[in-house]
């Protein structure tokens, strides 16, 4: 797995460190052993009145389980190949809508019932989508992507709506929003400021992009990627010196080196790759 700084020494966000992914692991591991516990037990409580039904009846039911945990424990393997590797595997899509549908209301529960945090659970989340959206790399012209931010991250003071329409920042400067604004043109990628998740799943209908860049809390990323599946969306947590929901930060490199990642090489033109340049 990777280790906690990039390339450059530099400290990567919360959901790419190695704690967030171990989350997903063992709770991923924990889902093996109680579907396997589960499995026995189907299979071992009616045992002897199967039996008496037809000698073979056990032998059946236990193939049939046995093909149940096969099932979930390839699936976890390939999940987690996939995760480590950061490789495509062919079915890495349907994987992923696995793991938002499926598998990771289960393991909110198992999370809770072994005291792990809900955050936690949900930056584990947030970390293995992000892996799989990365290994389904799809390369998209900029109108085709859309950033989304979350209206917090406007400076508190500033009198500009920028909600509907980010052009009305004056782009004074005291809030991150003049640096993405910036950042929008230099890519020519769509960018909407959202006060919550109406407005963000009216965004996406109306602009329907083919990726999504997503920045918000934990909780707003975590639903955000589940309304928009099959929509590949890439979470990018915010950071929050004053608390939740007042004027947060963002690290615009970060968000940067995702915007190219997901583009199209040929509109990487010489203009943004020289500007990409000097901001890292
Ligand atoms: S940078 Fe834009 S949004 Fe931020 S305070 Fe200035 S005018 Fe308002």
């Amino acid at each position: 797995m990777e280790d906690d700084v990039n390339a450059k020494g530099q400290k990567k966000p919360e959901e790419f460190k190695r704690p967030a992914i171990k989350t997903f692991v063992l709770l991923l591991l924990l889902s093996c052993v109680v579907t396997i516990g589960i499995s026995f037990l189907v299979w071992w409580v009616p045992y002897v009145g199967l039996a008496n039904i037809q000698p073979n009846l056990p032998w059946i039911l236990a193939s049939v389980l046995a093909c149940v945990v096969l099932y979930v424990i390839g699936g976890a393997l390939t999940l987690l190949l996939t995760v480590i590797t950061g490789k495509n595997f062919f079915f890495s899509k349907r994987m992923r809508g696995m793991v938002i549908k499926v598998l990771f209301p289960i393991l909110v529960v198992l999370g809770r019932c072994i005291g792990i945090k809900k955050e936690d659970v949900w930056r584990s989340f947030i970390a293995v989508n992000n892996k799989l959206v990365r290994a389904e790399a799809k390369k998209v012209s900029p109108e085709r992507l859309l950033v989304l931010l979350p209206h917090c991250l406007q400076n508190h003071n500033c009198k500009f709506r920028i909600t509907g329409n980010i052009e009305n920042c004056r782009k004074c400067g005291k809030c991150k929003i003049k640096d993405l604004l910036e950042l929008s043109h230099r890519y020519g990628v769509p960018m909407a400021v959202a006060t919550g998740g109406t407005l963000a799943r009216k965004i996406v209908k109306e602009t329907r992009p083919e990726v999504i860049i997503g920045v918000a809390c934990e909780r707003d990323l975590t639903s955000g990627i589940q309304d928009t599946y099959p929509i590949p969306a890439f979470g990018i947590l915010n950071i929050r010196p004053f608390g939740p929901c007042y004027d947060t930060d963002v690290d615009v490199e970060m968000l940067e080196e995702a915007i190219r990642h997901f583009l199209k090489p040929e509109t990487l033109t010489s203009d943004n790759a020289s500007a990409h340049k000097q901001v890292v």
